[in-house]
């Protein structure tokens, strides 16, 4: 099964929030064999993305076996890696990587959870997670089956005030009582003291995560911050490849590991990581998880499964698994089981 194209688009999105990177959006990959099959993937990096994979992989994978995934997701790092190393090329390379997973499952007639893990529960039902904006809708996530909910607190500036967030914590607890998960994502725009101070301050309500309270590069701030923090401390969703998580492993800068699996390097990398995360200890909680693509590793690799709530302006792709209840469940089709609306590939 030989490669014989790679062709990439960003399809619209209209709705997509404000702060979505929307010239630089989700795109779909397809890898075509000379046998005919298809693999559908999704990457990042808009009309950059699209680029890279139509020049530089295809150039590096057409005419290859489409059934050595890990060895050319190893050489398309290595081929990239004088140029793009973290960032839009590591998302490009997601991509395409999802597409030969995809692949590998419709060839083998297999969903890709089962061949993550053979004895996978197919039918098990995943619990679910929501952001929410304050104690009403996190109740009605709650009350509408979510396991958990994340307060978004990004209103609150570079530099809140840490007594209004654990007063917005200590609201959102006596909601919900003590056995819904309550964590916080605080969009990677504080600094170490702000950060300790509201970790302190949350800390009697049981917040589960404490998410990217500073920007992903201050390595020595996380690694006093999770240190000192009471409340366990989480990120990830803006770090690519396997070694970048083995680093924030050996330095403890997380204990919990939120690899995107459309951007850190796919479905590869994504293995790797929950390997590196077993051997240090630490609980994976892979960013937008309710999406195709990261939920069969959830389902198929995860001690402690929660899956995040989907992109929802993102709509091209057909046969996704949705939240019911509170809960979502595999779809068990060949490959991630989706195709693409065959629209995005018209000008
Ligand atoms: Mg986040």
């Amino acid at each position: 099964m030989k490669i014989s194209n790679l062709r990439a688009t960003q399809p619209d999105t209209p709705g997509s929030p404000a702060d979505w990177r929307t010239q630089l959006g989700q795109i779909v990959v397809e890898v075509t064999t000379d046998d005919g099959i298809a693999g559908i993937g999704v990457g990042g990096g808009g009309a950059a993305g699209v680029h890279i994979i139509q020049t530089v992989l295809a150039d590096l994978l057409v005419g290859r076996d489409a059934e050595d995934v890990e060895n050319l997701h190893a050489e398309m790092f290595r081929h990239t890696s004088f140029y793009g190393r973290v960032g839009l090329v590591v998302m490009a390379i997601s991509g395409v990587d999802l597409a030969l997973w995809d692949l590998r499952g419709k060839s083998r007639d297999s969903s890709v959870a089962r061949l993550l893990n053979r004895d996978v529960d197919i039918e098990k039902p995943l619990p679910t997670y929501l952001t929410v904006f304050d104690d009403a809708e996190a109740i009605a996530a709650i009350r509408g089956g979510h396991r958990a909910i994340k307060l978004h607190v990004e209103r609150f500036g570079d530099r809140p005030d840490p007594n209004q967030i654990a007063q917005l914590v200590a609201d959102t607890r006596a909601s919900l009582g003590d056995d819904a998960e309550i964590m916080i994502d605080a969009f990677a725009r504080w600094d170490l003291e702000t950060s300790l101070a509201v970790a302190k301050a949350i800390a009697p309500y049981r917040v589960a995560w404490l998410e990217e309270p500073l920007p992903p590069e201050e390595v020595a701030g996380y690694q006093v911050l999770e240190r000192e923090s009471p409340t366990p401390i989480a990120g990830g969703e803006h770090e690519y490849g396997a070694a970048s998580f083995q680093e924030i492993a050996e330095q403890r800068r997380h204990v919990v590991l939120q690899p995107d699996i459309n951007w850190c390097g796919g479905m590869t990398t994504l293995v790797q990581i929950y390997q590196i995360a077993a051997q240090h200890n630490l609980r994976v909680c892979p960013h937008r998880g309710c999406e195709p693509f990261a939920l069969p590793a959830i389902a198929a690799l995860d001690s402690q499964p929660l899956a995040e709530s989907p992109r929802k302006w993102f709509k091209c792709l057909e046969g996704a698994a949705q939240i019911c209840d509170g809960v979502i469940r595999l779809n068990d089709a060949a490959g991630f089981g989706v195709s693409v609306d065959p629209a995005v590939w018209r000008d």
